[in-house]
């Protein structure tokens, strides 16, 4: 499943044989709705995709589901 990432933060520790090396920049960034999934962190976020996911992206699709504990919503 996807999981946010502020630009900041790079790869996820532990992933990099599950996820892509290559993170998305959602639309509108980085004033958009995706904040960084770090606890802490209030960040915009960056997208990255498992292996699967990334594959699915390269054929086209661009809607991918992130984890309910990693969402965030900032509301200015
Ligand atoms: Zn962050």
């Amino acid at each position: 499943m996807a999981i946010a990432r502020c630009s900041g933060g790079g790869m996820p520790i532990g992933h990099k044989n599950t996820y892509s090396t290559r993170p998305h920049i959602p639309i509108g960034w980085p004033n958009s709705a995706v904040i960084c999934g770090r606890e802490s962190c209030r960040k915009p976020g960056l997208i990255w995709l498992t292996l699967e996911e990334e594959y699915a992206y390269d054929n086209g699709e661009r809607i991918f589901e992130l984890p309910t504990r990693s969402i965030k919503v900032l509301v200015k």
